[in-house]
């Protein structure tokens, strides 16, 4: 699983969002960005 913490910050309509510390994106869901991570930065997480 991945291990990349979000940073979690309030939008405009003072909900929690999960901004991603790699890229920069932002998810409204805790479930998008954790798919997003594994996505994008899986390869991350491979073991060598
Ligand atoms: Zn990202």
């Amino acid at each position: 699983m991945a291990v990349l913490k979000a940073i979690k910050l309030m939008n405009r309509d003072k909900e929690i969002v999960f901004k991603c510390p790699r890229c920069g994106r932002v998810f409204k869901k805790s479930k998008d960005y954790t798919r997003h991570v594994n996505r994008a930065h899986g390869h991350l997480f491979k073991k060598a």
